[in-house]
């Protein structure tokens, strides 16, 4: 039996089974909406959710309002009839930070796996990712094109450690722009080894808490003293503020972690002195490694280099294809 699948600006939408997909604008009326992982750019103040119990945590931290949570464990598949057609929902650890989830939705005898945002080497403060088979795949493909192939993460660790070194040894501040969920705790237990002070960013400081309640744990660090720098690394979010923080440390040396630092230019557009390939998302190889683990009949790759991810699959022979927002079709399940 064929099931609309809906792909809109606003998210993924299952019309049929009542099911919403990581649906950027809050949607308030009678349908599910699963929440992979609390990006930012993945929550809104939903009325019914379906995540993992430290994405809860996480989102009430982030979006305040009471709504609807059902916390689903890891590997537990648990039935839903919120449209004309009941399914069932499994989430799996997607890698990408902790709680991360994809979704395998089982309905009229078929199966979809929406990946979220995932990675499938270890992280430092994540689950291990955990893909299974399914008929049909929505994959995040941020990073699809062959020359986003991220180096071994402890050898880039240790280029961190050596930036940091060498910019207290000239008396300035190290500053590592990482976000505040995720790649800030990733970094601080990456830093581990260094035995070196470190302080966060306010909001990291808080998102770090949460981890801990959440049973992780982390090397000693300090909430960000602007009188209080000197010897010390900082965490500390990219974007607008950095300009302003330079102003106020006076001598600071900043280094971006992202994967786009596997592009010359990400060093300068983040105006920082250095660019480290640290990721949370899958690279090339990855993306391509989890169409082999799941081995879907047909696939629908979203974010990033989407058409470009498609097109390499086709070629090898796969059923791919990145759909244009506000494309609808009928899946047969
Ligand atoms: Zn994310």
């Amino acid at each position: 039996m064929p099931i609309a699948l809906e792909f809109r600006r606003a998210g993924i939408h299952l019309p049929d089974l009542g099911l919403w997909l990581d649906p950027r604008e809050p949607k308030t009326g009678d349908e599910l909406v699963f929440v992979s992982h609390a990006h930012s750019d993945h929550i809104a103040a939903h009325r019914e959710v379906i995540l993992t119990e430290p994405t809860a945590r996480l989102m009430q931290a982030r979006i305040r309002g009471s709504r609807i949570e059902h916390t689903l464990r890891f590997g537990h598949p648990v039935e839903f009839h919120q449209g004309k057609i009941p399914f069932r929902i499994t989430l799996l650890p997607a890698g990408h930070i902790l709680g991360s989830a994809m979704a395998l939705v089982e309905a009229v005898g078929g199966s979809l796996l929406y990946t979220g945002d995932f990675k499938l080497r270890r992280g430092l403060a994540a689950e291990m990712c955990e893909p299974r088979g399914a008929d049909i795949l929505i994959m995040e493909t941020t990073f699809g094109l062959p020359k986003y192939r991220f180096p071994r993460g402890d050898v880039t660790f240790e280029q961190v450690i050596r930036f940091c070194r060498e910019t207290l040894e000239h008396d300035e501040t190290p500053v590592l722009l990482a976000y505040s969920l995720g790649k800030t705790q990733e970094v601080l237990r990456a830093l581990n080894a260094a035995r070196l002070p470190v302080m966060l960013y306010e909001q990291a400081f808080k998102l770090t808490k949460i981890y801990e309640q959440l049973g992780q744990s982390f090397p000693a660090h300090e909430e960000f003293d602007a009188g209080n720098t000197r010897g010390k690394i900082l965490i500390w979010p990219p974007g607008a503020t950095t300009q302003n923080l330079r102003a106020k440390l006076g001598k600071a040396r900043l280094a971006v972690l992202s994967g786009w630092a596997m592009d010359a230019s990400c060093r300068f557009q983040n105006r920082a002195d250095a660019a480290f390939p640290v990721s949370d998302h899958a690279d090339y190889d990855e993306l391509l490694e989890m169409v082999t683990l799941v081995q879907p009949k047909k696939i629908y790759t979203v974010h990033g280099f989407a058409r470009e991810f498609a097109h390499t699959l086709r070629s090898l022979g796969h059923n791919a294809v990145a759909p244009g927002w506000h494309e609808q079709m009928a899946l047969e399940l």
